[in-house]
C-alpha cells in the first residue's frame, strides 16, 4: 500500500473512532462525560511496525540478524509494548522503569537493549544477569563493566555508544550528535578514535557499536552520516583485531515525523534509501543490525480528544478554553515554534465541524498564560461542548504526562475498526483517579511534617 493510501485509511479510522468515542461515552461535550481522552490506532501501529520491518528486510540479504527495538520512552505503555512485541518489535530501555515495563510486556531480554547515559552499577548488574544488551556510554562505564564482566564471557551483547559529532538538527535540545552532546564517546575529539580502538582490543567481549544521532528536526542524510562513521569505525576495529570482533551495529532511531499532515513522511523505505546511499556496505550482510525507533512508530497513531469548555474573546482574539494543554503537549506549549500540532475541530457528536475559519487561540486548562496548543489558528468557530482532536500525539505527548496543576492523566484507549465499520475500544491506561493523585502526592503521609 502506498503512503497516501495508508493516510486515507488512517483518517477514515480516526473519524469513525471520534464519533464512536462520543457515542460510547469515553469523552463528550456534556458535563457527565469525561472532558478528555486519548486514543491509539492499533491498526496504524501495526502498519508502521510492518513498514519498518519490511523496509530493512527488503534491503538486507536473507538471514541477516536484525532486531528492531522500540524506544520505550516514546510510549511507555505495557499493552503497546505487547502489541509491538506481537508485531516482532523488541524494546530499547533507558533505565529501571522502562526495563520493568518491557519485562511486564513479556519482551525477552534477548530482544531488549539498555542505553541510559547514567546506568548505576546495580542496573548494569541486573542487565548482565538477565542477558539484556548494553551499550556503554563512556569510558568510566566501560571500567565498571570490566569489573562486572570479569574473566567469564558475558551473556549480554555489549557495545559502546559513539557520538559521531556530525552536527545539530533544527532542534538544539534534541540534537545528540553535536560537538559537545552529552551522549556517547565523541569520535572526533583528539585521540578519541585511537582510544576507542584500544578499548575494543583490550576487551574481546565488546562486540557491538551504537549510534543514535537522529531525532525530530534532523535530516535523513545527516543521520546516515553518523551511521556511516559507525560502520567505518567497526571496520577499523575489526581490521586492528584481525577478526570480526564487532558483529552488530546498533544504528539507533531518530526518524523525524511529519506533524503538518496525515502523510507518514519520511517513510522507513526512504530512510533505508538514504542509508544505502551513504553506507552501501551496511546492507551487505556483514553485520547484524539493531534499530531503536520511537517517534516514527507511534506518533501518527495517537489522538487527544478534548472538550471545549468555554469560549471567549480577549483583546479581539477568540480563545477556546479546552482540557488539553501543557499536561499532554508539554513540548508544544513551551516550544510552540518547534512542536506545532494540528487542531481538528469536531462538534459535540464527534462529527468533523465545518464553518468559515476564524483565527482562534486554543488554550489548555493549566494556570499559566502560555498554556496554549495553538495561537491564531484558522478554525471554524469553536463553541462550548465541541471537541478538538489533536493528532500525531502518540509519542512523547500524552504518554509523557506532565503533572502540572495536579491535572490527572487521562485514560488511553486503543481502537480497532471492524470491516463493517464498528469501532472497538480497549482500555490501555485507566484515567488517574483523584484518590491516586492524593496518594501519589503524599496523602498517606499527611502528618509527616508536623
Ligand atoms: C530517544 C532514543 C531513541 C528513539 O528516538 P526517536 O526519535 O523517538 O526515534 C532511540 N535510541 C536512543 C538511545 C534514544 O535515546
Amino acid at each position: 500500500m502506498s503512503a497516501e493510501t495508508h493516510a486515507q485509511g488512517a483518517v477514515a479510522r480516526r473519524d469513525l473512532a471520534v464519533r464512536a468515542a462520543v457515542e460510547q461515552g469515553l469523552v463528550g461535550g456534556a458535563d457527565d462525560a469525561p472532558p478528555l481522552v486519548c486514543l491509539l490506532d492499533t491498526a496504524g501501529i501495526r502498519a508502521s511496525a510492518a513498514a519498518l520491518t519490511d523496509a530493512f528486510a527488503a534491503a538486507l540479504p536473507p538471514g541477516t540478524p536484525v532486531l528492531h527495538a522500540f524506544a520505550v520512552k516514546a510510549c511507555p505503555l505495557v499493552p503497546v509494548l505487547r502489541l509491538l512485541a506481537d508485531a516482532g518489535i523488541g524494546c530499547e530501555v533507558a533505565g529501571p522503569g522502562e526495563l520493568a515495563l518491557a519485562r511486564a510486556a513479556g519482551v525477552e531480554p534477548e530482544r531488549t537493549v539498555l542505553d541510559s547515559p547514567a546506568k548505576t552499577a546495580a542496573e548494569l548488574r541486573e542487565a548482565l544477569a538477565l542477558g539484556v544488551a548494553v551499550n556503554a556510554d563512556n569510558l568510566q562505564e566501560l571500567e565498571r563493566l570490566d569489573a562486572l564482566v570479569g574473566a567469564g564471557p558475558a551473556r549480554s551483547p555489549i557495545g559502546v555508544r559513539i557520538n559521531p559529532q556530525t552536527g545539530a538538527g533544527a532542534i538544539g535540545a534534541l540534537s545528540t550528535a553535536t560537538a559537545t552532546s552529552k551522549f556517547g564517546i565523541a569520535l572526533r575529539d583528539p585521540g578519541a578514535r585511537a582510544r576507542l580502538v584500544r578499548a575494543y582490543l583490550d576487551r574481546p567481549w565488546l562486540t557491538r557499536l551504537h549510534v543514535h544521532s537522529g531525532s525530530q528536526g534532523v535530516p535523513l542524510a545527516l543521520i546516515a552520516e553518523g551511521v556511516r562513521d559507525l560502520h567505518a569505525l567497526a571496520e577499523e576495529i575489526n581490521a586492528a583485531a584481525g577478526r570480526r570482533q564487532v558483529d552488530t551495529l546498533d544504528i539507533g532511531g531518530g526518524l523525524p515525523v511529519n506533524f503538518a499532515s496525515d502523510e507518514p513522511s519520511p517513510t522507513y523505505a526512504q530512510y533505508v534509501g538514504a542509508l544505502r546511499e551513504a553506507v552501501p556496505a551496511l546492507f551487505d550482510g556483514g553485520y547484524g543490525l539493531v534499530t531503536e525507533f520511537g517517534r516514527s512508530l507511534l506518533a501518527k497513531h495517537g489522538l487527544v480528544l478534548a472538550r471545549v469548555e468555554y469560549t471567549k474573546s480577549t483583546g479581539a482574539r477568540p480563545i477556546a478554553l479546552t482540557h488539553a494543554g501543557v499536561q499532554l503537549a508539554t513540548r508544544t506549549v513551551y516550544a510552540p515554534a518547534q512542536w506545532p500540532l494540528r487542531i481538528l475541530p469536531y462538534d459535540a457528536k464527534g462529527a468533523p465541524k465545518d464553518g468559515d475559519p476564524v483565527a482562534q487561540d486554543v488554550a489548555g486548562p493549566a494556570c499559566f498564560a502560555g498554556d496554549l496548543l495553538a495561537t491564531a489558528r484558522e478554525l471554524p468557530p469553536l463553541a462550548p461542548g465541541d471537541l478538538i482532536g489533536v493528532p500525531d500525539t502518540g509519542a512523547y505527548f500524552f504518554t509523557a504526562h506532565y503533572g502540572y496543576n495536579s491535572l490527572p492523566r487521562p485514560a488511553v484507549h486503543g481502537f480497532t475498526v471492524t470491516p463493517e465499520g464498528r469501532v472497538r475500544f480497549a482500555e490501555v491506561r485507566p484515567a488517574q483517579s483523584l484518590a491516586e493523585i492524593v496518594s501519589e502526592s503524599g496523602g498517606p503521609l499527611r502528618d509527616a511534617l508536623l
